[in-house]
């Protein structure tokens, strides 16, 4: 996708704050950071938001991912959360798909 941020990401058109990345996966830094640790991991292929794919591999790559980094981060036994936003009431901004990971702080329940 031409004007995809998160596609310029993968081809390294823009280069985030890369904490860790595979054959499938990109993890970075926030820009905005919603707390002291906060992670968004994307497929490198472009998929525009959680409704647009039946791949149950991926999504469950990207969760089992998403414990594998809070391990990596030291907050998998302090807590964190995992969030993946979609369309307009989820609060999508990015419309290519990517997963939370907050940690750092405590949660409130239920988000705004
Ligand atoms: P969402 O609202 O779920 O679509 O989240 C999009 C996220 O992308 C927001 O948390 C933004 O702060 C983040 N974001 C936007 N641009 C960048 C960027 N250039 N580098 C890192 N994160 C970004
Ligand atoms: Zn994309």
């Amino acid at each position: 996708m031409n004007d995809c941020l998160f596609c310029k990401m993968v081809a390294g058109d823009i280069t985030p704050d890369v904490v860790f990345e595979n054959d499938e996966f990109l993890a970075f830094n926030d820009i905005n950071p919603q707390a002291p640790t906060h992670v968004l991991i994307i497929p490198k292929r472009h998929i525009s938001t959680l409704n647009d794919t039946d791949d149950a591999l991926l999504l469950g790559n990207l969760l089992q991912l998403s414990a594998q980094l809070s391990k990596q981060l030291n907050v998998a036994e302090i807590g964190y959360r995992v969030v993946i936003n979609c369309n307009a009431h989820g609060g999508q901004a990015v419309y290519h798909l990517h997963m939370h990971l907050l940690a750092g702080r405590q949660m409130l329940w239920p988000p705004g």
